[in-house]
């Protein structure tokens, strides 16, 4: 963590703090049964209806701490993006101003904003679209926090200790020798820096670009190869943010069975993937639920257009 003085902003390689807004959340592990398999649930979904999931994690450190010097975050992504959202959630929550460059709008978008898109603007956020992405270089100074697209920074470590913290507390809790972690990736940040503050192997999947993607997205944070999480193969390539019949299925057969709702833009591949890859259930295996539900809003609008008639 020590390259975060490098950034112009400075900022600092912190302790966890005692007071962190996470101890006074709830994520509770729920065990449930689902194809004949026992899986734990680690419900991140529940940390708080607007800072959910994996962006509460990554964005933890700036609600921990004060940063008096900051008026203003910028960061850049999908126009539909579950960082954006998160962001705008604690821009204002710290009373900052949020620029968010996209590289388009979509008219149907733009004529009918909903999800992430439509509750960040109402946040405030201000959308900037240019074709190209901003640079950090430009744009990084004392009062401007920049950060990248789905929030792939270095002190996003900070809050998925903590995550790693209470996972080791209940397996102990459980008298579990050894477990195994399992979580879809996009940047990655999520199971590296998992990987890499647990005793236990943590397994996942990309979900934008291929395993040689992933990687390079993990090198970017962490040079030590040993910190980087097992990449699982799937039998089928899909593309992100794609609709499939077999992801809709599988979300709407996991809501059913467990009464749970996974996000559908990462989980229906991470799920299809674990599950035709049994070798990892040798150990108890904790699936870490990431949030992103807002994001099925416009998602799930999507699917109905396309398959609900004929599921
Ligand atoms: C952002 C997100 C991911 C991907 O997290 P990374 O840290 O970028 O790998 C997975 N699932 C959900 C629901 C997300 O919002």
């Amino acid at each position: 963590m020590d390259s975060l003085i490098f950034m112009k902003i400075k900022l600092q390689k912190r302790e966890i703090n005692e007071k962190s807004f996470m101890k006074f959340l709830n994520s509770p592990i729920e065990k449930v049964f689902f194809q004949n398999q026992t899986i734990y649930i680690k419900r991140d979904d529940l940390l708080s209806k607007n800072f959910s999931g994996n962006k509460a994690r990554k964005f933890a450190y700036f609600l921990d701490y004060d940063f008096t010097d900051v008026q203003k975050v910028v960061s850049y992504g999908s126009n539909q993006s579950n960082a954006m959202y998160s962001l705008s959630v604690l821009a204002k929550l710290k009373g900052w101003e949020f620029d968010y460059y996209v590289t388009h709008i979509p008219n149907y978008l733009e004529q009918n904003p909903q999800g992430n898109f439509k509750y960040a603007l109402e946040n405030g956020m201000r959308l900037i679209v240019k074709e190209n992405k901003p640079l950090r270089d430009k744009i990084e100074n004392q009062e401007t926090l920049f950060i990248e697209e789905g929030g792939r920074e270095i002190y996003a470590e900070y809050g998925l200790k903590i995550l790693a913290q209470e996972i080791e507390t209940w397996k102990k809790a459980q008298g579990f020798e050894n477990i195994n972690i399992f979580l879809p990736a996009g940047t990655g940040t999520t199971a590296l820096y998992l990987q890499k503050n647990s005793k236990d192997s943590v397994y996942t999947v990309p979900c934008v670009g291929d395993e040689y993607y992933l990687k390079e997205q993990f090198k970017m944070l962490e040079e030590n190869e040993n910190f980087y999480p097992n990449i699982m193969h799937t039998s089928k390539k899909r593309h992100f943010g794609k609709l499939y019949r077999e992801s809709y299925n599988i979300w709407l057969k996991l809501q059913d069975k467990m009464g749970i709702e996974f996000d559908l833009l990462y989980d229906p591949h991470g799920w299809l993937t674990l599950l035709e890859n049994p070798q990892i259930f040798d150990k108890p295996i904790l699936y870490i639920h990431q949030g992103g539900l807002i994001g099925n809003e416009s998602m799930l609008a999507r699917y109905k257009r396309k398959y609900d008639e004929n599921i």
